[in-house]
């Protein structure tokens, strides 16, 4: 269906062109994600400050039993200085993630954000990526600065959730999206693809979830097993299963910032120029220092540990032109945050 000149897929087109042509699926959803963005690929450069987490999540390589892992932390002063590097790069983005650690306290982080924005004179957006954190954080951080959240719900399986997630609940996760959304947050949340006992629904649930939360933000990526993790087993699903994934996210939310995620390149070496066809719009190059990147290890084989982030970005600049597209150093905010209830309303109607 068109409305205006924005072309409104229901699920169950969506679901029928992934089953009848999935090429056809991707194709469209090309189009789409240029009719909003254009060429572009924003950038972000994104900064692992911590490798600490409370949480035991079965999939991932920083999970608290992991006792090999080298922690780190990086101090207020290191991340200030990734963060001049970055802007004299031209970077307009930040996305600070880690594991969750309460080390950083709400005055820690709230400090950290009002120096940024200062530093950078308002130019900037600054994303959060830390997990679930009490709800008066969340308004606090706001208030400091951030701009952006991105939380995956991981899995929209609620029996699956609890048991890869050491208890911890969809719901509370939801919840604490929920929350952010309440604080003025542009949000972000998505989910990983190929997950051990998913059930055959689980794509689609997954998709739908992301519509059903209004995401501005959809980060999606391939589960790729960890030696050190009790999922070391797992068999490793094909990418395909993500591209698709996102091509269907972009039909649902045509105006979502969606990245083509670096889990992506890990699992095949095109694999972002793919995902870029499919539908997504973003890149994420690492601007942690290669010191502490190479501990940041959520799943074997990451890509890019020697280089430096800023390396990256003449590597993915050539990588986007290969597929016709151009990085671009704006801000990039969500189309979908910036019209919101003018989109949705004319949804609605
Ligand atoms: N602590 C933050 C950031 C988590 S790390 C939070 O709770 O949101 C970022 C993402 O990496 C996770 O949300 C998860 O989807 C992904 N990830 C973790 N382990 C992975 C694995 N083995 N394979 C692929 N992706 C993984």
């Amino acid at each position: 269906m068109l409305k205006g000149h924005v072309m409104i897929f229901s699920e169950q087109e969506v679901l029928d062109l992934y089953h009848r042509n999935p090429e056809e699926l991707c194709r469209q959803a090309e189009v789409l994600c240029r009719n909003t963005y254009g060429n572009k690929v924003y950038l972000r450069g994104l900064i692992e400050f911590s490798n600490y987490c409370v949480m035991d999540c079965l999939y991932c390589g920083i999970r608290k039993s992991h006792s090999a892992v080298k922690r780190y932390r990086l101090d207020h002063e290191m991340i200030m200085a990734i963060v001049r590097k970055g802007y004299e790069a031209g970077l307009r983005t930040f996305v600070l993630q880690g594991g969750e650690d309460p080390w950083y306290d709400e005055a820690y982080l709230c400090r950290l954000l009002e120096n940024i924005k200062s530093l950078t004179r308002d130019q900037c957006a600054i994303t959060l990526s830390c997990g679930i954190r009490p709800r008066h954080e969340y308004r606090a951080m706001k208030q400091a600065g951030a701009d952006r959240y991105l939380m995956r719900f991981e899995t929209a399986d609620p029996e699956l959730h609890q048991y890869l997630r050491g208890g911890v609940t969809l719901k509370q996760r939801l919840q604490a999206l929920d929350d952010l959304k309440a604080s003025g947050f542009e949000i972000g949340s998505g989910f990983m693809t190929g997950l051990p006992d998913e059930k055959p629904d689980s794509l689609i649930k997954n998709v739908s979830l992301c519509k059903e939360l209004e995401l501005d933000m959809v980060g999606i990526g391939p589960f790729i097993p960890h030696k050190a993790t009790p999922l070391a087993g797992a068999k490793q699903k094909p990418l395909s299963e993500a591209l698709y994934a996102v091509a269907m996210v972009r039909l649902l939310l045509p105006l979502a910032n969606i990245p083509a995620t670096t889990a992506m390149g890990t699992l095949e070496p095109d694999g972002r120029e793919r995902a870029l066809e499919c539908g997504a719009n973003v890149l994420m190059p690492n601007i942690t220092p290669a010191e502490f990147k190479k501990e940041y290890l959520l799943y074997p084989d990451k890509i890019c540990l020697e280089e430096s982030g800023f390396e990256c970005i003449g590597c993915l600049s050539l990588r986007c032109r290969g597929v016709n597209r151009e990085l671009s150093f704006e801000i990039g905010h969500s189309q979908s945050f910036m019209n919101k209830g003018v989109y949705y309303a004319d949804k609605k109607s």
